[in-house]
């Protein structure tokens, strides 16, 4: 430690590259602190490599990150550091040490003139402020920065004049509680509810029934928890099936749906045909709610669907309405209160809709088990063939259905696969095909992953066209869109997106399949940008010519995909060999509008296309562009 060392401890920080191939974002770096800079080292053998370093005087706010997530490190302190137009978040080990960090950096900023007025107190993840839901990285603070507040138990420096009084300064008042539940540290138990059951597959396990409370014991990995039920059995189960019971948190309620469209919505409400058939779902706007509601007796005798925004009021505590005059602190007061009068709105809110609320897959069958026993596993009908070789339809343990891909020998690189499938298997989302295990004690291996019942999305688009309309069509390119903003924010690149590429299951829901697996072919013919099987026609040129991959190559390969969709599974460029479709996007052509899409819809392709790989949108403004399509477009029949 140097003499100019004010603190110096290992802590973990979250990467702040945007392209990274691997979702292990967070990694153990020694933090120094001297009066002039924070500087972060990696640590090897009695060497350290100095990797970043903060210049203290650009440094605009330091403050602890308030979470109520999971936290994918074993460091579950974090803090953040805001400088220029970044934020460094760190994890120290401890509430004690976490507090040391925060208050040596605020005291080393004090006179700093960039002090933010406001900052975020929750973290920047997968595209949205989680505190405000705002979705622009540099959007504003949302929370008042109290520069003093955790210094509040120290004494300031005397008021000028006042030297030797004995007199000090009061410390400024402390910051208004917050409106969310304390972080960790508090002491507080977490209790959350179970949004569908779970059935342990191993002793460890614990069983849930849906609507049960269970105290969460810790938080094992992102996907998985160790639990206690009300009896007192403790076990692990996945973060996925359940939710906060805290006020305010709409998952617990049937009638919140999170990722419904209004032509989802419309559809839903249609199908259940019920009077004051209602449900809750997200806005396009981020941050907002809209109540979609059902009347069979709207005027004519049809029936009918209204959309209303749920308002709030810009006082302080905000107010929430849907008719004036009657507000509420709470949405599911609100929700309460119009069960029983309809004020204003065309019926009583009388009978929640839910999507159909199956449960969604684990990130494998069990805590920390990705290796499954191939004993347990009975072989059903092909499925189909495709690179690596047969997949078939399975059981595992004679009740879950599963797809069993057996790997044709020297088809893969095998090695590097298996160590990348425990990465994989954490890469849970309800729009990307679920790894969950490999059986690799024998030859051929097999990878076993979801099942999805309608196979792939480039023959379900073709068997049925000229039955989608434009909602549907757009429907399925926000499906897509909302895996790869996932797989976007975990740094993870997809290198083959295409419609041949995702999967349908028997709800209509599309996902995003075999991500990442391009690198492990093992045949020029399909890793070589002139190889007869290279996907050109997806690739932008970054990638034919310097097989430069990033989320931003998947990008273009998406604006493909949609194109693929809005045609209904034409070819791209038709019968143009590879070399001839390098040669024209390099001259500036670009694959034409389809007639099922708008000038609208054909536009966030075009932006898919740009040129400039950072100038094309990313995943989580492509899933927005696509939402205000859907509200604009959606519900008008193709
Ligand atoms: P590969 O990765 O070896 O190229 P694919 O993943 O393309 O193989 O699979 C070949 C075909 O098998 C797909 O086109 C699809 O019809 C079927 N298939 C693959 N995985 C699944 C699955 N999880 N559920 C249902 N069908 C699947």
């Amino acid at each position: 430690m140097s003499a100019d060392t004010l603190l110096e401890e290992t802590l973990i920080k979250r990467s702040q590259q945007k392209r990274l191939t691997s979702p292990l974002n967070y990694k153990e770096r020694v933090f120094v602190l001297t009066k002039t800079k924070l500087t972060y080292y990696e640590f090897r053998v009695e060497k350290r490599f100095k990797k970043g370093s903060i210049d203290l005087q650009k440094v605009r706010c330091v403050e602890i990150v308030k979470n109520d997530g999971v936290l994918p490190c074993q460091n579950k302190y974090p803090f953040q550091v805001v400088y220029d137009t970044s934020t460094l978040y760190v994890f120290a080990p401890s509430y004690e040490s976490r507090r040391i960090w925060v208050q040596n950096i605020k005291e080393e900023i004090r006179d700093n003139s960039v002090i933010v007025a406001k900052f975020h107190p929750q973290f920047w993840m997968e595209g949205v402020w989680l505190c405000c839901r705002q979705a622009e990285k540099l959007a504003p603070g949302c929370e008042e920065y109290n520069l003093f507040g955790d210094l509040s138990r120290k004494l300031l420096p005397p008021i000028p004049g006042e030297e030797g009084t004995g007199r000090s300064r009061r410390p400024p008042p402390p910051p208004p509680p917050s409106r969310t539940q304390p972080d960790d540290g508090s002491g507080v138990e977490e209790v959350v509810i179970a949004l569908y059951d779970f059935h342990g597959t191993e002793p460890h396990d614990l069983t849930m029934t849906k609507g049960g409370q269970y105290v969460i014991l810790e938080k094992c990995d992102i996907n998985w928890y160790k639990a206690r039920n009300i009896y007192g059995k403790e076990g692990y189960i996945p973060s996925n099936y359940v939710t906060d019971k805290k006020l305010g948190n709409l998952e617990q309620y049937a009638w919140y749906s999170k990722r419904v469209n209004r032509n989802k919505a419309e559809e839903l409400l249609r199908t259940e045909d019920k009077e004051g058939g209602f449900m809750v779902r997200d806005s396009s706007k981020p941050g907002a709610y809209t109540v979609s509601l059902y009347t069979k007796s709207a005027g004519e005798g049809g029936a009918a669907i209204r959309h209303y925004h749920i308002k709030e009021t810009s006082g302080c505590p905000r107010q929430f309405y849907l008719a004036e005059k009657h507000l509420f602190t709470l949405i599911p007061d609100l929700i309460e209160y119009h069960n029983h009068n309809a004020a204003g709105l065309v019926a009583r809110l009388r009978y929640p809709v839910g999507k159909e609320r199956s449960a969604p897959s684990t990130a494998g069958f069990s805590y920390e088990k990705w290796e499954i026993n191939p004993c347990e596993l009975t072989f059903m009908k092909e499925l189909g063939c495709g690179q690596f070789g047969v997949v078939r339809l399975g059981k595992w343990r004679a009740q879950h259905k599963v797809a069993i891909k057996a790997i044709r020998e020297g088809a893969m690189y095998e090695e590097d696969f298996i160590e990348e499938a425990k990465v994989m298997m954490r890469l849970t989302h309800p729009k990307l095909v679920q790894l969950y295990g490999v059986c690799t004690h024998q030859r051929p291996i097999y990878i076993v992953t979801e099942f999805m019942g309608l196979g792939c999305l480039l023959n379900y688009v073709r068997q049925r066209r000229d039955t989608f309309s434009l909602g549907s069509l757009l429907s399925i390119c926000q499906d897509v869109s909302e895996g790869m903003e996932h797989l976007e924010a975990h740094g993870f690149i997809h290198r083959d997106l295409a419609a041949r590429n995702c999967l349908v299951n028997d709800a209509l829901v599309v996902k995003v399949s075999d991500f990442g697996m391009a690198r492990y072919v093992l045949d020029d013919q399909y890793t070589s940008s002139s190889g007869g099987k290279f996907p050109v026609k997806w690739s932008p040129p970054e990638v034919f010519n310097f097989c430069k991959y990033s989320s931003k190559s998947d990008v273009w390969s998406f604006g493909v995909l949609m194109w693929e969709v809005f045609t209904e599974g034409k070819m791209p460029f038709e019968h143009n060999p590879n070399h001839k479709v390098v040669m024209m996007v390099l001259e500036g052509h670009r694959l034409y509008r389809p007639k099922k899409a708008t000038p609208n819809i054909y536009d966030i392709m075009l932006r898919c296309w740009h040129e400039r790989a950072e100038e094309r949108p990313s995943f989580s403004q492509i899933s927005i562009l696509i939402s205000d399509a859907l509200e604009v477009d959606g519900s008008s029949s193709a």
